[in-house]
């Protein structure tokens, strides 16, 4: 094994010591703010991206574009009926994909929205207005039930509308996030390109709570009314990237990866200018690293990508996978960092088994207390998820899932997801951990990469098997 002693002391040196991080961090967040597809926050952000990565001495550099259409809110407004007697106006924000609708009726609520909670309602639904929780893991079960699966089952239903109370976060505060995904027809997966049926708002904890108790109040006759104005516009959008070009097997990447997009309604601190300027971190610390030890530090190609559209249904790393299909079988793995103030590093999670004793190996001999994981399901929710489509091993940071998050994660996809929620002091740590993996997994011979990509057949398979609970 190559000894990278010195090659880690550049590393860590560039990650703990560069003022970049911070600066890069108050770029995003506070000087250019919401970075939602299709907005001058968008495009502000790509080519302040675009500069960095020109500065820090990548290669064929590009704000690479594509064709998508992207989601706007205009409008939303929930009235009672008779009028509540609120402190404040009542706040409320569009799911992504809402159309643009006023409908009104009677209140149902339906707990955390299981199943069985919606059939025990079934009669009351229709043509009426559902309200739920953003809850995912209702108590006393190991189902995790989704904010599209509620949703699905309201529309099924004959619902007139949806109202999700925002029950992550006290403090008058709504959230938003898609309430569909990805479209799927027959094993492959499309980017969403209609708004779904009905409209759905979120609202705040403290209304939510306000609402079920005049439910009560009232034997269940609480009317409410629903108006929204949204609309689905296409526009250019653009992934950003650069590579470091490798010395012997150039033709050969590993692919390094983060979005930049955000949310509409905050700076998007954690969701995600965190994971984006951790990967700025590491063009810098492994740019540095290639001029101080020469062409040949780096065997094969590491490639940066900062993805866009990520919060609209994965339609950046979409785009890209579309485009780059013929180079996708010689993508030797791809490292995706989204949301990096979730909780303290405290491992790998790979979806592929082969690789979990590589990584231990290689956790250990750099001398760090991780551990490298097998993740029990196939993670849909992130931009790795294209290239695991298409067979190509990922590896992932493992923070929060299972435990310790950070209580200030919660604020994810909230007007308050601000960089003061982000813990800097773990950042350098996130560079200098998957710099230093990023380097040995580059120059590690073809012979001893443990990896084989998959055939789609086999990733569908996997799909199908229900989420390990947890
Ligand atoms: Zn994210």
């Amino acid at each position: 094994m190559v000894d990278f002693h010195d090659h880690d002391k550049v590393i860590t040196d560039i990650a703990y010591l560069s003022r970049e991080l911070y600066r890069n961090l108050v770029t995003l967040c506070d000087d250019i703010g919401p970075r939602w597809t299709g907005t001058p926050g968008e495009e502000e952000a790509c080519r302040f991206l675009k500069r960095k990565l020109e500065e820090y001495g990548l290669e064929d550099v590009c704000a690479e574009r594509f064709e998508t259409l992207s989601w706007y809110p205009e409008k939303s407004k929930v009235e009672f009926k008779p009028e509540l007697n609120v402190v404040g106006e009542v706040k409320s924000v569009p799911l992504i994909y809402s159309p643009s609708a006023e409908v009104e009726g009677k209140v149902v609520y339906v707990g955390h929205g299981r199943p069985r909670e919606f059939e025990l309602k079934k009669e009351e639904i229709r043509e009426n207005i559902v309200l739920t929780t953003n809850k995912a893991f209702p108590p006393f079960t190991s189902v995790r039930v989704t904010i599209e699966d509620k949703y699905r089952k309201a529309v099924e239903l004959g619902a007139a509308g949806m109202i999700v109370m925002n029950e992550r976060n006290m403090g008058n505060l709504c959230f938003t996030s898609p309430i569909c995904w990805l479209r799927k027809d027959k094993g492959t997966y499309y980017p969403i390109e209609e708004n779904a049926e009905i409209p759905c708002v979120s609202v705040s904890k403290e209304l939510g709570e306000r609402m079920k108790r005049e439910i009560s109040k009232r034997s269940g006759e609480l009317k409410a009314a629903i108006s929204t104005k949204t609309s689905l516009k296409k526009v250019s959008s653009y992934n950003v990237m650069g590579d470091l070009k490798g010395g012997e097997h150039p033709e050969e990447k590993v692919i390094i990866c983060a979005h930049y997009d955000g949310m509409f309604l905050s700076p998007a601190a954690i969701d995600n200018a965190s994971g984006v300027c951790v990967l700025l971190g590491i063009a810098e610390a492994l740019s540095r690293l290639k001029e101080t030890f020469g062409e040949k530090t780096l065997k094969r190609t590491l490639r940066f990508i900062a993805f866009s559209a990520e919060e609209l249904g994965l339609k950046g790393s979409l785009a890209y996978v579309e485009k780059h299909r013929d180079e996708l079988r010689n993508v030797r793995l791809v490292i995706n960092m989204d949301e990096l103030a979730a909780g303290r590093l405290k491992g790998f999670r790979l979806q592929f088994p082969e690789l979990v004793p590589f990584f231990q190996k290689l956790i250990d001999d750099m001398g760090l207390p991780l551990t490298s994981h097998l993740e029990p399901f196939i993670d849909t929710s992130g931009d790795q998820f294209p290239f695991t489509l298409n067979g190509v091993p990922i590896m992932l940071l493992w923070r929060w899932r299972y435990m310790g998050e950070y209580p200030t994660h919660q604020y994810t996809h909230t007007e308050a997801d601000t960089l003061d929620k982000i813990e800097l002091k773990d950042l350098p740590e996130y560079v200098a951990t998957v710099a230093r993996c990023a380097l040995r997994v580059v120059n590690t011979p073809r012979e001893r990469w443990p990896a084989t990509h998959r055939p789609r057949e086999e990733i569908l398979k996997l799909l199908e098997k229900p989420v390990t609970p947890y």
